[in-house]
């Protein structure tokens, strides 16, 4: 068998394979429609019999070389761009769920996720139980029902920075016959690779440090081919009975290990289309190129931070699962041991109004929504993310008032450990 390429070379060389005479770049084919010569060909086309590409909503080429490349980055064996890291979330679940069903999520997920699985899905049918992700599995257990279609958790979770027991999901899982669906936005394929560990399904918002720069909102879902949907038939009938729309094809008989990948191109991008545009493909692409480069910077920099925060006197708290000491720190270890990310929580003894008057403070670290970027930006989710929450709804809702969410960015350590000691002392 052929040796497996490393991260890094992946990360360059995946996806676009020029061949002799082609361009070296990974060109962007910015175009909706593709010619074909015979009727009869397109015709195939449109009953899935052929592979190819007629219309950019449902595939793209240089959507489809970014795609190859994250899937080689994190193992699996197809991927599907999306436009956003919520329409890979809803996709992904969509896929396999309709009125009726029952998905079981870790309560610590991106808010995001959060309300669209307790308020969108459920006036779509489609109910969720949030489970305390520490819980142990007989406790876990108990979520489950008999129309529960697929268990989901974010590998470290934004922003609680909670790190997933990914065996304890995947044996949860699959003990009771559902897919585990990981966001993996976070730790990166870098850093982890869920596959490796059961999960079935990766998604991303590719929009954080994939893209790295802030430059494109996007998401990616990645199939590992290793659910078995037909040992499940009646459950997954989307998958494995026939699909009217395609004359009657059926996706596990006819794709195998690509069947759900293939049905959330084929149908629901068809039917949905929330595509990436190609030219933000190609965008996201660069940011790829310098990922393996950029995740361990983030993360030995997030080291030092959390490190020099934990050192001082005004500093409340620190969350940071590298931080030996964290609550998940072991889990990191075990699951992640090269890193986990940039991004850390904390608070200050000041309270809400010292947080405001430090981050006014801050001369280069900014105040943006957004995180996992290469600037360094922070955030306080009681005056932002989380605005509407009284004092005692944050205290509810795991989210200390006083709490600041700290992106670090790859400028050198040294001038934002200043940056943050000149704010907290001027
Ligand atoms: C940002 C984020 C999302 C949503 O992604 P968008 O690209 O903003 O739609 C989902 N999951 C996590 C962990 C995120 O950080």
């Amino acid at each position: 068998m052929e040796k497996k390429r490393s991260l890094g070379t992946v990360c360059i060389q995946g996806g676009w394979e020029p061949k002799n005479g082609e361009p070296r770049q990974l060109p962007i084919y910015q175009s909706t429609t593709f010619k074909y010569t015979t009727s009869e060909q397109m015709g195939r086309l449109f009953d899935l019999e052929e592979s190819g590409y007629f219309y950019t909503r449902l595939a793209n080429p240089t959507n489809d070389a970014v795609a190859a490349k994250i899937c080689e980055l994190e193992g699996g064996v197809g991927a599907m761009l999306t436009s956003s890291g919520q329409a890979a979330t809803f996709y992904s679940i969509l896929n396999i769920c309709e009125a009726g069903d029952h998905i079981i999520s870790s309560a610590t997920i991106y808010g995001g996720t959060s309300n669209l699985f307790t308020v969108t899905f459920p006036k779509m049918g489609i109910e969720c139980t949030l489970v305390n992700p520490d819980a142990d599995e007989e406790e876990l257990a108990k979520a489950f029902r008999p129309n529960t279609k697929a268990v989901f958790g974010e590998s470290i979770a934004n922003p609680a920075l909670t790190v997933l027991d990914f065996e304890k999901f995947a044996r949860l899982a699959h003990s009771h016959g559902v897919p585990l669906i990981v966001d993996n936005t976070f730790a990166t394929p870098i850093n982890c690779r869920p596959f490796e560990w059961g999960a079935d399904i990766v998604i991303h918002s590719t929009t954080k440090y994939m893209d790295g720069h802030a430059m494109t909102v996007g998401g990616v879902i990645v199939d590992s081919g290793n659910f078995d949907w037909e040992a499940w038939h009646d459950k997954y009938k989307g998958l494995t009975e026939p699909d009217e729309s395609y004359h009657g094809i059926i996706y596990t008989q006819r794709f195998g290990k690509l069947a759900y990948i293939t049905k959330a191109t084929a149908q629901l991008m068809r039917d949905l289309g929330s595509i990436q545009s190609p030219q933000n493909a190609f965008l996201l692409n660069i940011g790829l190129e310098t990922l393996h480069l950029r995740v361990p910077r983030h993360c030995e920099s997030a080291q030092k931070v959390a490190e020099y925060l934990k050192s001082r006197e005004d500093v409340a708290w620190v969350n940071y699962p590298g931080l030996p000491g964290d609550k998940y720190y072991e889990l990191a270890q075990k699951y992640m041991p090269k890193g986990t990310c940039g991004v850390i929580s904390f608070g200050l003894k000041s309270g809400r109004k010292g947080v405001a008057e430090f981050m006014d403070k801050l001369k280069f670290c900014s105040i943006e929504t957004h995180v996992a970027d290469s600037r360094t930006a922070v955030l306080h989710p009681a005056s932002h993310t989380h605005r509407q929450l009284t004092d005692e709804q944050l205290v509810e809702a795991g989210v200390d008032p006083a709490m600041i969410r700290f992106s670090v960015g790859i400028e050198d350590v040294e001038d934002i450990i200043e940056d943050i000691r000149q704010a907290l002392e001027s």
